[in-house]
């Protein structure tokens, strides 16, 4: 034990993992028992039956017009998008090879949307070809859809991905409003459609998207209705009836002692009046909101093991073979302003009742490789699994594995 005082207060978080005698149960098997079946730490593993309740929650209390799309850049494993394309009414792609992913997988083409700046002229070539909608964000995106929709004798299938004119309050990452590389101005918006309605291109509708990781719902039900507005009034400038109308999401998760989970009873009320005006204003458009770390992140967990103890100046380290190569969020560095220790524990002495206040580091020669800064955890020994909760989303691909070159990580769907 050291005499140091724990940084930060303990996470009220409840994780969603059973305990049996002393371990994580993740899967249905202890924590221990994992890490031998998958061969090697670190590793990710993401609970199949985690993601399906976290989606049945979702429809029980949203309007049953309302469609719900994954987002996969949150998490884009392949077994795990095929397991969420059952799941979920449709995937939102962000670039060709994320397309690859959800055609394999499945996912019905009619339901796919790709959006993201700087599409390149191969990538809509594919997406032209495959049959999903493309959200355009650029008056470059018109011109080269309409020469591929001419080459290839179909028209493509396009959406405004409109840049609003207002903001999503307290989102953790702002995509919308103000001056961004994201979509086009609102106030563009009017000539690119007439521009879209003098080409051979099929105008499907609108995408709005403010933010990611809010927390608070009144501010997203705000921005719904906002963006709900905001296409309403653009609505009559376009080409042709809407038939889809993506409101965004930016639903958020947990992460830090003082955050609760995100209630979403305004949320459902919200969509739900949007609904019914849209029964009446815009009765050929689907609703749809899509959502990536809401649904993902809470099934994941990163596990690392313990390779050396260290004690520096009465400050212990718990040095190990994972680190921010593998989870630049959970080591402040994908977004955080000022670092914050996400939810972790020692796997494998869950009920330990002798706590010791320690920082978990990985084996990266950078004092930003901090995964735990001056926590109370279980007392550990060489050996041990630290395990790092939330760590469903924007963990894995978020992170820099060839930084150092040691030997890369896993993912597992159990
Ligand atoms: C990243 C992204 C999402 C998903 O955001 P989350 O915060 O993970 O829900 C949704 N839509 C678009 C356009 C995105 O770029």
């Amino acid at each position: 034990m050291t005499n140091l005082e724990a940084k930060t207060p303990a996470h009220a978080l409840l994780h969603p993992f059973p305990v049996e005698q002393g371990e994580l149960v993740v899967g249905g098997l202890p924590l221990s028992r994992l890490a031998t079946r998958v061969g090697q730490t670190p590793f990710y593993a993401y609970d199949r039956r985690l993601l399906t309740q976290r989606v049945a929650e979702l429809r029980a209390i949203l309007p049953a017009s309302v469609k719900l799309h994954y987002a996969m850049k949150a998490n884009p494993m392949p077994a795990l998008v095929c397991h969420m394309a059952r799941l979920v009414d449709g995937i939102d792609v962000a670039s060709a090879g994320e397309l690859k992913v959800a055609l394999d997988a499945g996912a019905d083409p009619r339901e796919i949307s790709f959006a993201g700046p700087g599409k390149q002229c191969r990538e809509l070539q594919q997406a032209v070809a495959a049959g999903i909608l493309i959200n355009i964000e650029s008056v470059r995106e018109v011109t080269e859809l309409t020469a591929i929709s001419r080459a290839a004798g179909c028209a493509a299938r396009v959406a405004v991905r409109v840049n609003p004119d207002f903001e999503l309050k307290s989102s953790g990452m702002k995509m919308g409003g103000g001056a961004k590389q994201f979509g086009v101005d609102a106030e563009q918006v009017p000539a690119l459609l007439a521009e879209i309605g003098r080409h051979p291109l099929n105008f499907e509708g609108f995408h709005l998207f403010a933010g990611s990781q809010n927390l608070r719902p009144e501010a997203i039900v705000e921005a719904q209705a906002k963006s709900y507005e905001l296409a309403v009034r653009l609505a009559s400038h376009a080409p042709s009836p809407l038939r889809f109308l993506n409101l965004g999401g930016g639903f958020g998760i947990p992460y830090f002692p003082g955050e609760r989970h995100l209630d979403l009873e305004p949320i459902a009320s919200g969509l739900a009046t949007i609904a019914e005006r849209a029964a009446r204003e815009l009765p050929d458009a689907e609703l749809v909101i899509e959502l990536g770390r809401y649904l993902v992140g809470e099934a994941g967990i990163y596990v690392t093991r313990i390779v050396d103890r260290k004690v520096s100046r009465g400050q212990t380290f718990l040095v190990c073979d994972g680190g921010l190569h593998h989870h630049l969020s959970a080591s402040g560095n994908f977004g955080q302003i000022i670092r914050k220790n996400y939810p972790v524990v020692i796997g494998n002495r869950m009920t330990s009742t002798v706590a010791e206040t320690v920082s978990v580091v990985g084996p990266l020669c950078t004092p930003l490789d901090l995964l735990a800064d001056r926590m109370q955890l279980a007392e550990t020994q060489v050996g041990d699994l630290v395990v790092i909760f939330q760590s469903g989303a924007y963990g894995f691909t978020a992170s820099p594995q060839a930084f150092l070159g040691h030997p890369a990580c896993v993912e597992v769907l159990v």
